[in-house]
């Protein structure tokens, strides 16, 4: 019998190194895959279709949402577009035992919350605000009207921080990347628990 993967949120304000600490962490850590969102953004420079994001015009986007059942574990419109996680893919991969990690703003964590309550939420903070924006014109991805409204998401989705397990301060890159891969070790140990509180069965 294989036991279902994990399912990991990881959140955090555009620019506080979601995707620096995720590169690092898959790089090497065995039986952890990325899920790849839908998303209505275009590509930046350097993005593939398929790799960061499932790039997807809206009127399909919105197809996938409507399905019945829906085709997202969860959707939100984030900084003017729209972003999606496909169930399918993430259900899948779960039920051949693969630890699953999540891209997602805080309105998608919530939704995947009030689905599986076994996942465990990582909340990833810039050590400040002024660094924060440092970040972001430094990777100079944005058009210059996207920076302002990260800046000002960013103030709203720090608030959010205490609805998440682990908090994360990504201060020196290295120590982020130490306590987020510990985080992933420290939850591979705990033990599995079935809804009536027992140990999930070791097979010996
Ligand atoms: P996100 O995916 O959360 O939007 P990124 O991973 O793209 O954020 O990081 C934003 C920018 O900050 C990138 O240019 C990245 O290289 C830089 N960065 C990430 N972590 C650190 C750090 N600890 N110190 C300095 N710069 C960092
Ligand atoms: P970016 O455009 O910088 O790649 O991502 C912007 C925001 O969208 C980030 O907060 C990121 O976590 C979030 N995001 C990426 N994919 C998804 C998704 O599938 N669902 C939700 N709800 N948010 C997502």
């Amino acid at each position: 019998m294989t036991v279902q993967g994990r399912l990991f949120i990881l959140s955090g304000p555009s620019g506080s190194g979601k995707s620096t600490l995720m590169r690092r962490l898959l790089e090497n850590m065995p039986g952890l895959a990325f899920s790849v969102s839908h998303t209505t953004r275009k590509p930046r420079p350097g993005e593939e279709d398929g790799v960061h994001y499932h790039f997807t015009e809206t009127a399909a986007f919105l197809a996938l949402r409507d399905q019945q059942p829906s085709g997202f574990l969860e959707w939100a419109e984030v900084h003017g577009n729209l972003y999606g996680t496909g169930v399918v893919e993430v259900e899948k991969r779960l039920q051949q035992g693969m630890d699953i990690l999540l891209d997602i703003d805080v309105q998608g964590a919530r939704q995947v919350q009030e689905r599986r309550n076994d996942a465990i939420s990582i909340f990833l903070c810039p050590p400040s605000l002024d660094a924060l924006a440092r970040r972001l014109r430094r990777r100079a991805t944005e058009k210059e009207e996207s920076y302002a409204l990260r800046l000002e998401n960013a103030r709203k989705e720090l608030t959010c921080a205490p609805e998440y397990t682990y908090l994360l301060v990504n201060d020196q890159l290295e120590t982020a990347v130490e306590g987020f891969r510990s985080i992933i070790i420290a939850e591979r140990l705990r033990q599995r628990r079935n809804p009536d509180g027992s140990p999930v069965q070791m097979v010996w």
